[in-house]
């Protein structure tokens, strides 16, 4: 009886951490309210920048920000189909200042026309999408796109991404980069 106990006890617990399992990996990645409040708390003072920076613009010049688009602009992880709050409003802001919303995005090109109409249907204006051609490597893409449009004559005042990816080789002012996560985060 006593050993018929300890098996079933041994079962009991060995069901609990099979059960555990999937939710222990699940719980690593952060609650979506955590990740909106940091996502808040990186774009303050992103729309007050892009203002200033338009006031003090060059007339020659042709002002555009460049945003990636998943878990930056689309909340592909944690909201699929719907926006990143603080980029969307940045994005709004861009349009009714005449700076050009732009999209740079290491999906393949084949996805452009419905990265498109997922991005407008989350309230997106677009103006430009660049994705990236084939046999770059993501980081080559992300140059790629934004030499692509410079040579458009932009002037790309703000990047907003959320890997170290979306940022290097330059090529823009200023830099706004969410969460990753440890590379977690497409
Ligand atoms: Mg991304």
């Amino acid at each position: 009886m006593r050993r018929l106990l300890g098996t079933l006890v041994t079962l009991l617990l060995l069901g609990t951490l099979v059960a555990a399992t999937p939710t222990a990996h699940a719980s690593r990645m952060p609650s979506k309210r955590t990740w909106q409040a940091q996502n808040a708390k990186i774009m303050r003072g992103s729309v007050t920048w892009l203002r200033e920076r338009v006031e003090s613009r060059h007339p020659t010049e042709k002002l555009a920000i460049n945003l990636d688009i998943d878990n930056t602009s689309l909340a592909s992880y944690y909201a699929p189909g719907k926006p990143v709050r603080p980029t969307l409003r940045l994005a709004r802001v861009a349009d009714s200042l005449g700076v050009k919303v732009l999209f740079n995005t290491a999906r393949p090109e084949k996805g452009k026309r419905k990265a498109v109409r997922e991005l407008r249907r989350a309230g997106f204006p677009v103006y430009g999408i660049c994705a990236r051609a084939k046999g770059l490597s993501v980081v080559e893409g992300k140059q790629d796109c934004r030499a692509r449009f410079r040579k458009r004559g932009y002037t790309l005042v703000v990047n907003v991404g959320n890997r170290p990816t979306d940022f290097e080789g330059g090529g823009f002012e200023k830099r706004y980069k969410l969460r990753s996560y440890g590379g977690r985060l497409s």
